[in-house]
């Protein structure tokens, strides 16, 4: 059985975002049954015991406190079921939790190059001491089985692939300490329990759908999708930012050229939205939005949603 939690479902800032007022963060802060969200990132295991993250967003420690699975095994003075962290790319949101597991415990981090040499530029990051934190790089569309701590197989195939996207936006305009080749800076994943075939596909950042990727996904049992704006300008129009959500690399929820439109026709058993930003009216029950996307069968997670394939 693949076993997926979802730690948290919204893009960088939160739900709601420290130093936001807009309606979604404001109805977060009044009101307890509005949609509160940690940053996105999931964990998954195939045996229940041993799990592997997608991503290590700032809210990690929190996602931890709250998902029991995820805590020490009792009798143990150190312990975590935490075996590896993979990136799928160096957003703040997907790499800065690596912070929150320097306490000696060890795990490993899987990434493309291009992420690995951003996190060896950046000093900070050798809180996480090598002998114990391995870095291991992984390459586009070459699977690869994530290990146990104590080398044991996981069972588990995570096939990595490039998916439309952007570079981090703290190296915009800058040069990138893995060079001038993009390929690598956003992943889609492809995770498979290997003795059952169960699978699904994690693709919280994806600038646009291609042949390719349509190809990948069409009949998929499960779809976590880039779910940051409804619409491409809604930043600039509540006034809240200055980009478009193709400037940060995300694909709008509407539009003719939206998730809603592109995944319609693939047959995607279950379609979930990750990474949504507290600017998006997806957010708020009620909204003609959020019906829109549930009548088009899309779900909109809430932290700590257990998923089982
Ligand atoms: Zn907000």
């Amino acid at each position: 059985m693949l076993r997926i939690i979802v730690l948290g479902a919204a893009a960088g800032g939160g739900v709601p975002q420290w130093n936001c007022g807009c309606e979604v963060c404001a109805a977060a802060r009044r009101d307890p049954r509005a949609w509160r969200s940690t940053q996105a990132s999931i964990a998954f295991s195939a045996d229940g015991e041993h799990w592997f993250l997608v991503n290590a967003s700032p809210d990690l420690r929190q996602q931890i406190q709250a998902t029991p699975q995820l805590h020490p095994r009792p009798g143990l003075l150190r312990h975590t079921p935490i075996a590896g962290v993979i990136l799928t790319n160096s957003e703040v949101d997907a790499v800065t939790g690596l912070l929150s597991m320097r306490e000696g415990s060890p795990f490993t981090v899987y990434a493309h190059d291009r992420v690995l040499s951003i996190l060896a530029s950046n000093s900070i990051f050798n809180v996480l001491g090598e002998k114990t934190v391995r870095r291991e790089p992984i390459a586009l569309d070459t699977a690869f089985e994530p290990a146990l701590p104590d080398g044991h197989r996981s069972g588990i195939e995570v096939l990595p692939f490039a998916v439309p996207g952007k570079g981090a936006w703290y190296l915009e305009g800058k040069s990138h300490p893995g060079g001038g080749d993009s390929a690598g800076d956003t992943l889609g994943l492809r995770i498979t329990e290997k003795a059952s075939g169960r699978y699904f596909y994690f693709l919280a950042a994806c600038a646009r759908m291609t042949p390719d990727l349509a190809a990948r996904i069409v009949n998929a049992p499960l779809v976590l999708f880039d779910g940051t704006v409804w619409r491409d300008d809604e930043l600039i129009t509540a006034g809240l930012g200055t980009k478009t959500g193709q400037a940060m690399g995300h694909i709008a929820m509407s539009g003719a050229d939206g998730a809603l439109a592109a995944l319609a026709a693939l047959n995607v058993k279950r379609k979930l939205f990750l990474h949504i930003n507290n600017s998006n009216p997806v957010l708020l029950h009620g909204s003609p939005e959020r019906a829109t996307a549930e009548r088009d069968g899309w779900e909109i997670p809430t932290d700590g949603m257990v998923i089982t394939l």
